[in-house]
């Protein structure tokens, strides 16, 4: 065997990571820094207690989705163009918040709430976002004033860094009405209840579930999709060629294998709470190596989906070409699929 160079491990254990820890909730996130493979984007682990707020704020250079792993969420957006929207979210939901978009996360009912923010750009981090308090706090108290239409000493009171999550009061069930007198409802919604769909499509080894930009019509940058495999099953070799790919093991546990020319590949278990980065281009598969069913969020920094699987790709050869191609008898192809696997269940 020739020596190549190596690929860069493409496994972070996101959930073992230190977290930024505040009263009313905590934030693990994975970017360039914590995987420098992950160029195209990053994530973030958040819990919030009942009542708690990830406060105001936006991101300039990445859209926001979200996965709600468990318990419940309300988020505020604000648009251009005075457009708004609030919704309530519970475990499988999904959120897209478009880049530049205004908007707050705060935990609904009595149950502490998890989820994943995932972010179409791996340079993103969640602690350099541009948070309400820490934007205000340092405007001038006379301009504040002026514009708040109070005068500066009643803004004495205000925090003058970034709070980023703070511990708020208990979240009525029912939606309140904002404060605008003028705003408008956001043309198109920014909630997609996920996982309240039928699956896509299911296979003997598992099923697969996705949202694009056609299911989710504000998703313009960012598509998903989610994979329960039985225990052996296989998400067959296959690539994107419009996307990266950002995973995480929500349950069970994973071995991926990454493919990067030149005689490049690595195989890593991912287990709950790791995340894992196919580059786009890149060839890789997926298997349950665990005795019990695994579940798997995957996240393409696209609003479509698009894929090409090995088997699909064998057979749009002739088989003489085929075999040729790999140097082995014509029966040896002759058994293999004629048509997309996808997912290989554990007895193949
Ligand atoms: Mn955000
Ligand atoms: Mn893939």
């Amino acid at each position: 065997m020739p020596s190549h160079d190596s690929l860069p491990t493409f496994r972070f254990a996101l959930e073992e990571s230190p977290a930024r820890v505040m009263p009313g909730g905590t934030a693990r996130e994975a970017t360039i820094k914590q995987l420098p493979i992950s160029t195209g984007l990053a994530g973030v682990s958040m819990t919030l207690k009942p009542g708690a707020i990830r406060e105001l704020h936006w991101h300039a250079i990445a859209a926001e989705w979200a996965y709600v792993i468990r318990g419940n969420v309300r988020t505020t957006i604000v648009g251009p163009g005075g457009t708004c929207e609030t919704n309530d979210f519970g475990s499988g939901d999904v959120w897209y918040f478009p880049r530049g978009h205004g908007h707050a996360i705060a935990c609904l009912g009595s149950e502490e709430c998890h989820f994943l923010l995932i972010f179409d750009n791996g340079a993103f981090s969640e602690f350099g976002t541009f948070s309400s308090t820490d934007w205000v706090g340092h405007i001038d108290a006379d301009v504040l004033g002026r514009c708040l239409g109070v005068a500066p000493a009643d803004l004495k009171g205000l925090a003058h860094e970034e709070l980023y999550i703070v511990q708020g009061r208990p979240l009525p069930a029912v939606i309140e009405p904002n404060r605008g007198s003028e705003l408008r409802p956001a043309p198109q919604t920014h909630r997609y209840p996920f996982m309240a769909q039928p699956p896509w499509e299911t296979f003997p080894g598992g099923r697969q579930w996705r949202v694009t930009v056609d299911e989710f019509p504000i998703s313009t940058t960012m598509s998903a999709s989610l994979f329960e495999l039985e225990p052996g099953a296989i998400r067959e070799p296959h690539w994107h060629p419009h996307a990266n790919e950002w995973q995480y093991v929500l349950e069970g546990t994973v071995r991926v294998g990454l493919f990067g020319s030149g005689g490049r590949a690595r195989v890593e278990q991912l287990n709950a709470g790791d995340v894992g980065y196919a580059p786009r281009g890149y060839g890789h598969y997926i298997e349950n190596c665990g005795d019990k069913m695994c579940k798997i969020l995957v996240a393409f920094d696209s609003g479509q989906y698009q894929e090409i699987s090995l088997s699909t790709w064998l057979s749009a050869n002739p088989a003489g070409m085929v075999a040729d191609n790999f140097q082995v008898p014509d029966a040896l192809v002759d058994r293999w699929p004629k048509k997309r696997v996808f997912v290989a269940d554990g007895n193949s």
